[in-house]
């Protein structure tokens, strides 16, 4: 089948590659896809380019692309099991959770479609009677949009929906690992009566299928989620066409638990920041910063409830968390622990694939606990992105602010204590782009998600997510134009 849709049309690849996708948690064969290459890309960035230069689209006011926006989410409510079933297969992860992830995928539609058209921009005072000045929104162009396998369809919504509210065209490249919502997203976007050539999809591998993105001069922004290596070389192609710029790279989160906290609240938080979905979560809370009074009790109840998380696949009602994206990120992860054993850190549990039979056919990794950790040791300075909880101590508010910042990412982090003033002081001092106060994941899609640092450039979500997909332009207009008499002796 067919599955690269461009122009309004599926198609198949120029070079007529076919990939084959598994599911992690079994190795079953899930299906069958097209697999693009560079010359898919670049027809695609052609139609989108025809559909944003000549097409209806860009010009449709921003209320109408709103509705549509809002019938999408109504589609995606109505075919909400399929999407999270197939969800669940790509990435292993529980069909409960894919089904939240519905809920916020639908969510995001909502947000976007309710807000566009809802700013007009505004008249600037000229202070003169012959001239008004006006700033107007008006769609970028032509964005790259290109996404990981973690949360597939919710990081591919995050980047459509106010790509589309805004008034732009797109290709879509998702990772070459999760590719079956963003197929089933295209015939929904169709059925919801947008143009052709507005939403585009290739399917392949991130250097060919991808990079063109972030290299062609007609994509005139490139919008990426994904790892920092990569990440760095997106924006590294884009600096030669000078194109809009958006990167979320993912975080080293610190978790911080101060000796007051509510201890049964922070511990069953702990283990969600960092085991949901194996830990393959950007914000993920891998790293635990325990005040030193509190240390022995807090990592004994960790590890106590860590080692009973039952592993399982996206259908089994028992299991708590799932497998790994891939056998390559299984390794990458079992390199990290293995890493930071050699640093010197100390293994309270896990360290390892599940013995269980059953899923030996799965890319399982046991829930991790390393303690004794220290900042400078590689697996609590880089995303290991799997189910690995690395344990430093820290003795006061100073201390544990400086912890918290001391990465070179800054995308989220959270505070567990009950002084609300120490709370407020903390969260103020972090340098990261959320910080939660005795809670973690939670987010609403009112409100902008988006790192300092190395975490990334821009913003998604929120009123600003909005404008990453915008340009602002200011619109000068004499109204009473005349002759200028400023040069007497110039001829008229
Ligand atoms: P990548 O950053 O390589 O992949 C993300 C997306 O970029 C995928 O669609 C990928 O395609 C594409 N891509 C890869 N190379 C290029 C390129 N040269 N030009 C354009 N697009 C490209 O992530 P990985 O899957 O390799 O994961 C590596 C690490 O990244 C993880 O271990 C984790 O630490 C981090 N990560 C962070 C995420 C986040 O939410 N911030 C999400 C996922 C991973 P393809 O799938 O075909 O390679």
């Amino acid at each position: 089948m067919a599955d690269l849709f461009i122009d309004g049309a599926w198609t198949d690849p120029v070079e007529g590659g076919r990939r084959t996708i598994h599911c992690p948690a079994d190795g079953s064969l899930v299906a069958t896809v097209s697999e693009g290459t560079r010359a898919d890309t670049e027809a695609a960035i052609a139609a989108a380019r025809r559909a944003f230069d000549e097409g209806p689209w860009p010009l449709t006011p921003a209320r109408e692309r709103g509705r549509l926006l809002l019938r999408v989410a109504d589609l995606l409510a109505r075919e909400k099991k399929e999407f999270a079933r197939a969800e669940s297969l790509d990435t292993g992860k529980r069909l409960v959770e894919s089904e939240y992830d519905l809920d916020d995928v639908i969510a995001c539609f909502r947000y976007f479609g309710g807000i566009a058209g809802t700013d007009a921009g505004r008249v600037v005072d000229t202070g003169r009677d012959d001239a008004v000045s006006q700033i107007v929104y008006e769609p970028l162009g032509v964005c790259g949009l290109i996404t990981p396998w973690n949360y597939p369809l919710l990081q591919t919504s995050w980047k459509v929906a106010p790509a589309l509210a805004a008034g732009n065209t797109f290709v879509l490249k998702p990772s070459e690992l999760t590719p079956s919502t963003a197929i089933m997203l295209m015939r929904t976007l169709d059925e919801a009566g947008l143009p052709a050539g507005v939403a585009n999809l290739v399917l392949g591998a991130g250097p060919q299928a991808g990079a063109p993105l972030a290299e062609h001069p007609a994509v005139d922004m490139v919008s990426f989620t994904g790892g920092l290596a990569t990440g760095r070389r997106v924006m590294a192609a884009a600096a030669a066409t000078v194109k809009r710029v958006a990167l979320e790279l993912g975080g080293k989160n610190p978790n911080i638990v101060f000796a007051d906290a509510d201890f049964e609240t922070a511990v069953d938080f702990a283990l969600t920041a960092v085991f949901l979905h194996s830990g393959q979560v950007c914000s993920a809370g891998a790293r635990l910063l325990v005040e030193d009074s509190l240390h022995d009790a807090f990592v004994d109840e960790v590890v106590r409830r860590a080692e009973r998380i039952r592993l399982g696949g996206p259908f089994d009602p028992e299991a708590q968390t799932g497998p790994l994206i891939s056998a390559e990120h299984l390794a990458k992860v079992e390199d990290y622990v293995a890493a930071g054993l050699a640093e010197g850190a100390v293994l309270r549990c896990g360290g390892g694939r599940p013995d269980a039979p059953d899923l030996a056919g799965g890319h399982y990794y046991r829930p991790t606990v390393l303690d004794g950790c220290r900042r400078d040791m590689r697996v609590v300075r880089e995303e290991s992105f799997g189910p690995v909880l690395t344990v430093e101590r820290f003795s006061g508010e100073d201390e544990a602010v400086e912890l918290g910042n001391d990465t070179d990412y800054g995308l989220a982090g959270a505070v567990w204590t009950t002084d609300a003033g120490r709370a407020r002081r903390v969260a103020a001092r972090l340098r990261h782009g959320t910080v939660w106060i005795n809670d973690y994941h939670p987010y609403v899609p009112q409100a902008e998600w988006g790192g300092f640092k190395q975490s990334g450039i821009g913003r998604e979500l929120g009123p600003t997510g909005l404008d990453e997909y915008r340009e602002i332009k200011h619109i000068w207009q004499n109204i009473r134009p005349r002759p200028q008499r400023w040069f007497p002796d110039f001829p008229h």
